[in-house]
Order: C-alpha cells, then sequence, then structure tokens
C-alpha cells in the first residue's frame, strides 16, 4: 500500500539524497561498522547512513517506533526482520520525520540529528543478516528454457516446472558480503570426449543475477503460510550474484541437482529494500501464455496476480582486470526486469512453506537467474554466450566466453515509475580471483 512515506514531493535535508539510489523514499537496511567499531544496523541516506541505534539514544524516534529502532542495536538484521511489518512501518514513518527537509526536529535539535548520520564512505557495510537457510529458486521460465535446450535439446523445460517453484537447498556458510573476494573453485570435471573426470580449477565460472528475497516474521514448523499473507512474511529484497562452476555442475547435478558448483561464494548486497519501499512498483504476475496451467489454488490469488510482481530493473556489469588498469568504464552484459519472473515472491515462499516447513527471520530465498526473452536480458554468461559458442567482445577487445581471473562483476538494480521517486538497491560487486590450492 502506498501511504505518505512514498510522496514524490518529499525531499530530505541530508546532502545527496536528492539523485542516486537512496532519496528519502527508499531508507534501505544494512548492517555498518566503522573501523574496528561494534557493527549496527543502518539506514541508507544519500550519502549517508543513519545508525538507527544513535537516533534512539539521542531521542529522536516517537513512541511507536522504539521497538524497531531497539531492535538496530544488533550486528544483524535478524532481530527487526522478526517483529513484522507493523513495528518497522512505524519506524519507517519516524525516520521520515526526522529526515524530511522540513524536519521539526532538525529544527529543535539540529545537533542530534546531525550525531545519528555517518557518512557512508566511513562505513564498512557487512553481511546483512546471520543467514539460517539459504535456497534457490529457478522462477526465470526463461532462463529455465535456455539451459534446458542447452543440456536436453529435445526436452527443455521438464514438465513439472509450469505447476511447482524449483528450487534447492542451498548453502548460508558460503554467503559473503558485496565485495568480498571470490577465489576461482576447485571441482571434478569430466569433458564429453574423455574417459574419466578431472578434478582442477573450474574453467566454466559464471555468474547469475539473482534477486534475494530476505525472510522477515517467520512460521512455526507445521503451519504453512497462506498466499494472502505471504508478503507479510517478507522483509524485503536484495541483490544476489550466484556464482556458478559450469563445468562442475554439469558433471554433478544428476540426479540431485547442484551442490558444489554453486556452494564456494553467493555475493549479497550490503541493502536491503523493504516491501513497503517497494509499494510504488508493484507490477502484476508474470502473464501466463496461453494453454499454460493455471497455478495451483495454494499459489493462487486474486490480489497476487494483480500486483504480486515488482518492478526491478537489473543490470550487470564487467569490469575485466585490463579494463581497471586503464581506467576503463564497466561494460554493460545485460539488463533485465524482474517482472520477468514466471512466480511471484509470494507464490515462492508460499510454496516453500506450504509442507509445514518452517522459515526463519533472516533466512534467504534467491529468484534463481533473472532472464528475459531478448538476448540483451540474458542473467548468466552460460545463456550470454550460449554455453561459450558466441564470446562477448568487449570495447578494448578482449572477449569472454566465462570469467577470468582478475574480472569483477556488478549487479545493479533499481526501481522507476511516473509519479513516483526513483529508488536504488546499490551494488552486488565480486573480483574473481585466482584458484588456490588445498591446505
Ligand atoms: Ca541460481
Amino acid at each position: 500500500m502506498r501511504n505518505d512515506t512514498h510522496h514524490a514531493s518529499l525531499r530530505s535535508w541530508v546532502p545527496g539524497s536528492d539523485a542516486g539510489d537512496f532519496p528519502i523514499q527508499n531508507l534501505p537496511f544494512g548492517v555498518f561498522r566503522v573501523g574496528d567499531g561494534t557493527p549496527r544496523v543502518a539506514v541508507a541516506i544519500g550519502d549517508s547512513i543513519v545508525d538507527v541505534a544513535a537516533a534512539l539514544d539521542a531521542g529522536l524516534f516517537p513512541n511507536d517506533a522504539r521497538e524497531a529502532a531497539a531492535a538496530c542495536d544488533e550486528p544483524e538484521l535478524n532481530s527487526l526482520m522478526a517483529l513484522g511489518p507493523a513495528p518497522l512501518s512505524a519506524l519507517r514513518r519516524a525516520l521520515v520525520e526526522l529526515l524530511r527537509d522540513d524536519s521539526e526536529l532538525l529544527a529543535k535539535n539540529r545537533e542530534a540529528c546531525m550525531s545519528a548520520l555517518v557518512p557512508m564512505s566511513s562505513a564498512t557495510m557487512l553481511m546483512p543478516a546471520e543467514v539460517g537457510d539459504y535456497t534457490d529458486f529457478y522462477a526465470s521460465v526463461h532462463h529455465a528454457t535456455n539451459v534446458g535446450s542447452m543440456f536436453r535439446p529435445d526436452n527443455p523445460l521438464l514438465p513439472n516446472y509450469k505447476w511447482v517453484p524449483i528450487g534447492y537447498h542451498g548453502r548460508a556458510s558460503s554467503l559473503v558480503p558485496s565485495g568480498s573476494p571470490v577465489p576461482r573453485p576447485m571441482g571434478q570435471s569430466k569433458d564429453d570426449a574423455a574417459a574419466a573426470p578431472t578434478f582442477g580449477p573450474t574453467v566454466r565460472l559464471d555468474y547469475e543475477l539473482e534477486v534475494g528475497i530476505f525472510v522477515g516474521a517467520g512460521n512455526a514448523l507445521g503451519q504453512a503460510i497462506g498466499i494472502e499473507r505471504a508478503e507479510e512474511h517478507v522483509f524485503g529484497l536484495c541483490l544476489v550474484n550466484d556464482w556458478s562452476a559450469r563445468d562442475v555442475q554439469a558433471w554433478e547435478y544428476q540426479p540431485l541437482g547442484p551442490f558444489l558448483a554453486k556452494n564456494f561464494a553467493t555475493s549479497v548486497s550490503p541493502w536491503v529494500v523493504t516491501m513497503e519501499a517497494l509499494a510504488p512498483f508493484r507490477a502484476p504476475a508474470f502473464a501466463r501464455a496461453e494453454g499454460d496451467p493455471a497455478p495451483l489454488p495454494y499459489l493462487a490469488s486474486e490480489r497476487d496476480q494483480r500486483s504480486g510482481g515488482v518492478d526491478i530493473s537489473l543490470e550487470v556489469l564487467l569490469v575485466t582486470q585490463q579494463m581497471r588498469g586503464r581506467g576503463d568504464e564497466p561494460f554493460r552484459v545485460s539488463k533485465g526486469s524482474f517482472t520477468s519472473m514466471y512466480w511471484t515472491v509470494a507464490q515462492l515462499l508460499t510454496h516453500h512453506a506450504s509442507n509445514g516447513c518452517n522459515m526463519r527471520p533472516g533466512d534467504l530465498l534467491a529468484s534463481g537467474t533473472v532472464s528475459g526473452e531478448a538476448k540483451e536480458s540474458r542473467g548468466c554468461l552460460l545463456e550470454r554466450t550460449w554455453r561459450g559458442s558466441e564470446p562477448l567482445s568487449l570495447p578494448n577487445g578482449e572477449s569472454r566466453r566465462f570469467l577470468e581471473d582478475g574480472d569483477e562483476v556488478i549487479i545493479r538494480g533499481w526501481c522507476e515509475r511516473e509519479g513516483a521517486v526513483r529508488i536504488g538497491f546499490g551494488e552486488c560487486r565480486g573480483i574473481v580471483t585466482p584458484a588456490r590450492a588445498g591446505q
């Protein structure tokens, strides 16, 4: 639901908030640290962050926002996530009152307001949550069809795809914050022509452009989440890079699915944009082709069909070591939209909990590679270079089939729409470093 916190006329007194990813209408949450200080919850505004616990100590929040603000004096977002939407919404309203350019708090106590701000440039951003469980879905029908047609030309899309949201249990321990280096993993793979597999550094390292869904309030074991209330259990969305070793994946994936090809590193963006901030950018669910089955009743909701999508523009940029050395601009490899996903956020969460599986605050569900119909909107190199058969030509004369050491992948996401102020997700970055030998 849109409310006063989304007004396009709202402006903030904080420098840098008139343009870029973090206007007053956004207010995403993350976790920061200055130097070797204690990590705490942050809210991004312009070029600064609000130290929420410091603002609470300075008496800058009304009563109804204090429960959520108190949950921000923590080294991860989990306590805030567990509170659910109402306290979070009260904190958002209070932050708008604090940060708006006609703020009475600023007029009354400028020193206290300023003391709650930290320059973003002086902060180190950390993993936003302690993720107990991580699940990766496969929600783009275009991605599933493209990848399926490479591995099974006669039968690209398996018969379950349009009925059941496909996913696998990933590994939470190897989630890393944006900016962490990504060492090239070792793994077992087998060339089609070879008689036996070999073990060594992957030669088909890839990224996957994904949107992350952070669970807010959880559900008890055995208690499913109905589709109509599913979004009440979603804290917000972020950007995810599901790094993948394609040669390892091709050899290991049958019969149980992805394993070591995926769990050597998964990068997560530092800022989580709340579902409330995304309200102006909602869109209809994916329009299924004629002849596709309707979602089964537990995944069907008139409201979700009408507005269960989120219109997020997404792009992947590449900077090779040579480009970085010469100061070249990042090269845009692809641009897509989260509206191209076959399943909505609510359907993914509802399905996950439909057998009584308990979701916990801070659990992370990734969407699966976001790929659209157009070639330019394919969200991984496997699809973008069609398994390496159509190499990318970079402006400096280099080419890429898969990632090389020194390559940096940057994922960006943002929402814009007539009548609303553009908001962004910031970036999710990672540089590939050479393989490390075993100890
Ligand atoms: Ca994935």
